[in-house]
């Protein structure tokens, strides 16, 4: 029922209210009985509280403090060692929280140059660096903290999940998925080609959660894209890529084998249209495209993390939105056009923590928009003021002085009183 859209419709959402509406005026005595009997609540208390509420706005002033939520646990990854460790930990501070930071054993130099650094510059009473892989990190889980924020794959993001719930500890999830992009046939193509060629490859080799995992495109235009696609990486990165000084290679050589076997998968193999070579000793793979891999390859199910862009193709472009959302919702989206309506449409029916039109991974780049997955992507988000919210409880205070104290609201209920309400 949700997949047809129908909830997200205004009318939808007006007629449901007012049927609630008409529940509690309609029904006003049912309640009160039903009241009644679970909790002998006073007819007069049940309307005044659970019913009606026009009693409820006392002259008063209400206002939102912010606190700190005491004690965090920031648990980084390897893709952008410095920049995803810090910016948390910068949310946290601003927010007034103490904080332990735990950077990922993956990327070491970053690691240790971390707990130098802030061993040296920072009040080390109050901002810790805890250096580590998992054995570390499962013996921080254990203790209680007050927030957890770890950034990261979902594997292990349902073991952060499940060791905070032992305690009710908040979490945010930065995780990642399969971030798509549509490519119209209505667009500049020499941008198009540019800016997803720099969204994919430029960024880390691919190494990049809101990098593009995919490309969906029309079967009429797909070649063109390939073409277009082709130029580019050859003028980025030269004939030979894997020898280019601007193609970052592989973090190590676990991450180098899983990515081959998406490559040598057979199902793969024979659809590669560029690209493909390696350099095993330099942990460096060239930008490769893939045309029309089968659906149950592995390329189309597993998140690609690296220089690989599979590129599926559809009768129509509308098709894409339909076959986007089939699938996990992914920590970000694109689309490459001028259609309006394509555009409208893209926005309103995909679920995704980010979109961004005719670009690539800007949108996080942006200090007003909140940073942060949805369903597999994520929960919780941050960057900007985000971040200081991200580590801060909202406390509602609310406040009155002795004046206007109106009798009707005490008992003893008499009859009387009913009228007021
Ligand atoms: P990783 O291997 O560095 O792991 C991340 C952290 O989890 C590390 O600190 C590691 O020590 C810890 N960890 C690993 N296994 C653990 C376990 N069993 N128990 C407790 N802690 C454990 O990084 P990764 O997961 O390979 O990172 C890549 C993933 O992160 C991708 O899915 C990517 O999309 C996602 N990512 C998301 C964002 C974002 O901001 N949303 C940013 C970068 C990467």
């Amino acid at each position: 029922m949700y997949a047809t859209g129908k909830t997200k419709t205004f009318e939808w959402r007006v007629s449901q209210l007012k049927a609630i509406l008409k529940i509690t005026t309609h029904h006003e005595k049912e309640i009160v009985e039903a009241l009644h009997s679970d909790l002998k609540k006073p007819e007069y208390e049940a309307f005044l509280y659970e019913v009606k509420t026009s009693m409820k706005t006392y002259p008063s002033s209400a206002e939102i403090v912010s606190e700190p939520l005491g004690v965090v646990l920031v648990i980084s990854t390897w893709n952008y060692p410095f920049l995803l460790s810090l910016e948390p930990v910068i949310g946290a501070i601003a927010a007034g929280n103490a904080v332990v930071l735990k950077p990922s054993e993956i990327a070491p130099a970053t690691s240790s140059l971390l707990l130098k650094l802030l061993g040296e510059y920072m009040d080390t009473s109050a901002v810790k660096v805890v250096e580590g892989a998992v054995p570390e990190t499962t013996a921080l889980l254990e203790q209680k903290w007050d927030k957890i924020f770890y950034t990261g794959n979902n594997k292990v993001g349902r073991i952060i999940l499940a060791a905070a719930a032992k305690h009710l500890t908040p979490v945010v999830l930065e995780l990642g998925g399969k971030c798509p992009v549509v490519v119209d046939s209505n667009v500049n193509l020499k941008v198009t080609a540019r800016r997803l060629v720099a969204g994919k490859f430029g960024y880390n080799s691919g190494q990049t959660c809101v990098s593009a995992d995919y490309v969906i495109t029309t079967k009429e235009y797909a070649s063109t894209l390939v073409d277009a696609l082709s130029s580019e990486l050859e003028k980025f990165y030269g004939k030979d890529p894997v020898q280019s000084n601007d193609l970052s290679s592989i973090i190590n050589s676990h991450h180098f084998e899983r990515l081959t076997k998406l490559l040598d998968d057979e199902k793969v193999s024979g659809k590669i249209v560029l690209g493909g070579q390696r350099d095993k000793a330099n942990l460096k793979i060239a930008p490769t495209l893939v045309l029309d891999a089968p659906e149950d390859s592995l390329i189309l199910n597993e998140e690609i993390f690296g220089p690989l862009l599979p590129i599926i193709t559809v009768n129509k472009i509308e098709d894409s939105i339909t076959l986007i959302k089939a699938k996990e919702k992914p920590l970000a989206a694109y689309l490459f056009t001028n259609d309006k309506k394509l555009k409208k449409e893209f926005i309103r029916s995909v679920s995704a923590g980010g979109i961004a039109i005719n670009e690539i991974a800007l949108h996080i780049l942006e200090p007003t928009l909140p940073f942060g997955g949805v369903g597999e992507s994520g929960m919780g988000s941050y960057h900007g003021k985000f971040s200081f919210d991200a580590f801060s409880h909202k406390k509602s205070v609310l406040q009155r002085g002795f004046s206007g104290d109106a009798a009707a609201r005490y008992p003893p209920y008499t009859p009387g009183k009913l009228k007021f309400l």
